[in-house]
């Protein structure tokens, strides 16, 4: 492994790698894993000092590092998905009085507004000011930290954490000849292989084959990453593996509440050409008389036609993500909702009541 080792440039018909000092390294295959980087809104002021981005540990230390230095005080967010949902949890941690600035009207707009609107109520119940439908102007430095400029007017902050998304690293490969798919990111088949046969890609770098809408997308997440890596490890080891694609399962935490998906949403599955129709029932982690037992929102999505499931979503205090995960297990396995009504499934009152909030949101489904 060589670390502090940038790759300048491929060069596909030698077989060879360009390093940033000029030397070149040859190879007989070639993966292509160099992640995503921070999607920059185009303003000014983005190398204000304070104003940063988060994309790995590296990062992180810097931003502890600026916070306990800078005696911080005030934190802005800009953006409302999980990553700054993650890091508000984190600044208010460390007693921040903490801010997100939203373009959109609520946070994680993928999820159904009912959804959105709970991690709303949970942040500003540990003190974070969420701030929707803001046009983001830029950074400047003011007289004690940084104007964060608005169409409302600026905002004052000593730390800006900018999570306004991620897009794939694909320069070198673009330059290089290999291929990008619909989404930007770079196309691979089945055995994470490119249009040049020699050159593998996986992680967050390229696309993934969605299992449900069967179209390729971008989800770049640490688990298919690892996937995708070992798949193509495998088959340039001399395997035959394939790798069979993602359903989007995700999830996060935000102070005490655990938000979780899989599959399409009703809006996604409508843009994929399908017929959804969906149920959200109201359950509970364990079963109804056990002690601690939480209340959870678990919304199905199904098709009109076969009673396929399409996709599900979860918000709740507990218990939230072990049912994404058996309903992930249900999309991968192609289940409808009649079999998943009734799926056998583990049972005792600390875990869940007989009937599990899956199989109560399949038979209202049913209806
Ligand atoms: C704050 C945060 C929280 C996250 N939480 C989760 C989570 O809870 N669950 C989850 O599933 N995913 C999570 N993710 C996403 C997860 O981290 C990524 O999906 C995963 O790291 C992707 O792995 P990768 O190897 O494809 O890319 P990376 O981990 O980004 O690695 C790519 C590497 O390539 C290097 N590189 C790029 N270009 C070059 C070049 N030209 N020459 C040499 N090296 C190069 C980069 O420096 C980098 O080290 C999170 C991401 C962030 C930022």
């Amino acid at each position: 492994v060589r670390l502090h080792t940038r790759v300048a440039a491929v060069k596909p018909g030698a077989q060879t790698l360009v390093l940033a000092g000029g030397e070149t390294v040859p190879f007989d295959y070639l993966v292509v894993a160099t992640g995503a980087g921070p999607r920059l809104p185009k303003v000014p002021g983005l190398d204000v000092e304070g104003v940063f981005t988060l994309r790995n540990v590296s990062d992180a230390l810097r931003i502890k590092r600026f916070i306990q230095d800078r005696r911080v005080r005030r934190a802005v967010a800009v953006g409302a998905g999980y990553i700054s949902l993650e890091m508000c949890e984190a600044f208010r941690t460390l007693g921040l009085e903490t801010t997100i600035l939203e373009s959109e009207a609520r946070p994680v707009m993928r999820l159904p507004e009912d959804f959105s609107a709970k991690i709303v109520e949970e942040i500003q119940a540990n003190g974070v000011t969420f701030t929707p439908r803001v046009r983001l102007e830029g950074f400047d430095r003011s007289p004690s930290g940084i104007f964060v400029h608005t169409g409302n007017g600026p905002v004052e902050a000593d730390i800006v954490l900018i999570a306004t998304g991620v897009a794939p690293e694909v320069k070198l490969a673009a330059e290089a000849g290999i291929a990008l798919g619909g989404t930007g990111a770079i196309a691979v088949n089945d055995h994470q292989q490119t249009n040049l046969p020699f050159v593998y890609a996986a992680g967050d770098c390229c696309e993934g084959y969605h299992r449900v809408s069967r179209k390729p997308v971008y989800i770049p997440l640490g688990d298919t990453a690892n996937k995708q890596g070992r798949v193509a490890g495998a088959n340039i080891g001399g395997q035959d593996v394939t790798f069979p694609g993602i359903v989007g399962s995700q999830c996060f935490k935000v102070f005490g509440l655990e938000v979780a998906s899989t599959g399409l949403t009703e809006e996604e599955a409508r843009q994929a050409g399908l017929t959804p129709v969906s149920a959200t029932i109201q359950g509970v982690s364990r079963a109804h008389s056990y002690p601690g037992t939480k209340r959870l929102w678990l919304k199905l999505v199904a098709d009109t036609g076969t009673g396929r499931l399409l996709g599900a979503q979860a918000v709740g205090a507990e218990g939230v993500v072990a049912r994404i995960n058996i309903l992930a297990g249900a999309l991968a396995g192609g289940l409808s909702l009649e079999e998943i009504a009734y799926l056998d499934l583990a049972y005792a009152p600390p875990f869940s009541g007989a009937w599990d909030p899956v199989h109560i949101a399949a038979q209202q489904l049913l209806k």
